[in-house]
């Protein structure tokens, strides 16, 4: 046993600033999937409070924008600083709530220090572009201003860095947040929240009242965020379910939006790939977070010709993971959040049973009897005769199907062959099949990665993906735009007034 799982919670939850008795009520029970034990009882805000919510954000932007970016950026960089002066314990608080081993918990709070450190640099390039003007004593440019208030609706499984992301560009990009976590990992966001806090009580003065909040609550709260035109975007994270009703309400009102939503990620292995490589990917993958990464692995598309090779290997890995309380030193593998993913694992199990499948490992409830009221499943491998129905749905557990394909052709078409398209691998050292697999005609993905694993990463690149997991972008490159607003301006400094494609008007 490690000596994390024996710390006090409420010391944990205390050197994270946040004080349980302020939030104490109704409204929402949060439990731990390691035990299934309760660890608070908070009060839910009612919609009624989310005007006044708004206002203050909306009041707060007046100022906000007005401050020049880089000072903006300092303020981030003051969070940066915090979250990493509280990681253990964010980190671990991510562990209790949502069941991640320690060193996955200590990786989503550095996801926050990144983009902490990378949106204090872009706070010095929120640069447009000069261009050049048909007209002559013209000149045409385009400059990016801030948004207004963005809303930043999270999802259970990255109760922190989701937040972290959003917020720091935002930010530094001159817009106030207002932040509804999961209702399944409110504690983790009070505990990124916080350091935000404590970073604006650093910053002073300069920083407005309302600049940055968050609401406790359940889809109703977030619900008060999409509809209200004062939200100039909605950042929301989450299933296609949730998606699919955010997405035409903000249309509706012509807001703008980021949906970052499921994923039913694929790995091509080929006749060329390395296949212990193609391994350890597999299995960091397909079993890492439980299976509840939206970028975890879930089709692994494999050449017949290396099939029985590759899952040989990967048989005798998934037989020695440790599957545990996620404090422990040497555990793989944690519980999945509630018993509704168990039991959507196992249904998810039988159809692809009832459609061909025959489970090749695991899918069974372990550790009941040490923890009756949690739920560990051993990850399972299910080889399929085709991209069934059950396939083409993303189903949030340690779930790997298997496909064998003949023909690249294939394998691209399976891996494009479902609704949703956020990330995809190849592993091939054979650079026809690589550069096939990036083309036009190639994986139909946000992501697509070559010799690496579909899920993992970074923030420097911008994260998304296309169809049905909403066709947005976050986080790094220029996903930083979306928090701005952007005019083309046009300045004559000639004494004329020539019009553009050559009109002669009177
Ligand atoms: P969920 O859709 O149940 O909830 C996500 C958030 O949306 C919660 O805060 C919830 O309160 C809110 N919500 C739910 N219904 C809503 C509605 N009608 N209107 C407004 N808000 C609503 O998702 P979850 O179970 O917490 O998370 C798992 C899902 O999230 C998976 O599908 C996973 O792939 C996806 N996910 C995607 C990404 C990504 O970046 N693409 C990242 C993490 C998780």
């Amino acid at each position: 046993m490690s000596e994390l799982s024996a710390i006090d919670f409420s010391t944990v939850l205390s050197h994270c600033g946040i004080d349980l008795a302020a939030h104490q009520g109704d409204g929402i029970t949060v439990r731990s999937p390691i035990d299934g034990a309760t660890l608070a009882q908070l009060a839910a805000v009612p919609v009624t409070a989310m005007p006044a919510v708004i206002d203050r954000a909306a009041q707060a932007f007046k100022q906000w924008r007005l401050e020049p970016a880089p000072v903006r950026g300092e303020l981030v960089r003051l969070w940066g600083e915090e979250l990493r002066r509280c990681k253990t314990d964010i980190g671990q608080v991510v562990s209790r709530e949502v069941g991640k081993i320690v060193q996955e918990g200590l990786g989503e709070v550095q996801e926050g220090v990144d983009i902490c450190e990378f949106a204090v640099g872009l706070s010095r390039q929120l640069h447009g572009k000069t261009i050049v003007s048909e007209r002559p004593g013209h000149r045409m440019m385009e400059q990016y201003h801030p948004l207004g208030p963005v809303a930043v609706i999270t999802a259970f499984n990255f109760p922190s860095a989701v937040f972290a992301w959003n917020a720091a560009l935002a930010l530094v990009c001159g817009d106030p947040v207002i932040f509804k976590p999961s209702e399944k990992a409110p504690l983790s966001g009070l505990a990124t929240f916080q350091a935000l806090e404590r970073a604006i009580a650093r910053f002073g003065d300069r920083a407005p009242t309302g600049l940055a909040q968050i609401v406790l609550g359940h889809s109703d709260v977030a619900e008060a965020l999409v509809d209200s035109p004062q939200i100039a975007l909605v950042s929301a994270t989450g299933s296609c379910r949730m998606g699919r009703t955010v997405g035409p309400k903000v249309a509706a009102r012509f807001g703008k939006r980021i949906l970052e939503l499921g994923g039913n990620n694929a790995m091509v292995v080929t006749p060329a790939a390395d296949l212990e490589l193609a391994v350890r990917a597999i299995v960091f993958s397909a079993v890492g977070t439980a299976g509840q990464r939206c970028t975890s692995l879930r089709r692994l598309i494999v050449h017949h010709t290396v099939k029985t090779a590759l899952l040989d290997k990967l048989l005798q890995a998934y037989a020695s993971l440790r599957i545990g309380h996620p404090l422990h030193t040497g555990t793989l593998v944690g519980p999945l959040i509630d018993q509704t993913a168990f039991t959507a694992m196992q249904h998810s199990l039988t159809q692809a049973q009832a459609q061909g499948g025959a489970v090749l490992t695991g899918g069974q409830r372990v550790l009941a009897d040490q923890f009756p009221h949690a739920y560990y499943v051993a990850p399972a491998i299910v080889d399929m005769p085709a991209q069934t129905a059950v396939v083409q749905h993303e189903t949030f557990a340690p779930l790997l199907y298997v496909l064998t394909y003949d023909t690249l052709d294939q394998a691209i078409a399976w891996n494009n062959g479902v609704p949703q398209g956020l990330s995809s691998c190849i592993f091939s050292n054979d650079l026809r099949e690589v550069e096939t697999f990036l083309g036009a005609a190639g994986s139909d993905c946000g992501i697509a990665n070559v010799n690496l694993g579909p899920s993992g990463a970074e923030i420097g690149g911008a994260f998304g993906g296309e169809k049905e997991t909403g066709g947005d972008r976050e986080s790094g490159s220029d996903a930083w735009k979306q928090y701005m607003r952007r005019t083309t301006n046009t300045i004559n400094y000639s004494r004329g007034l020539p019009l553009a494609q050559g009109i002669q008007f009177g």
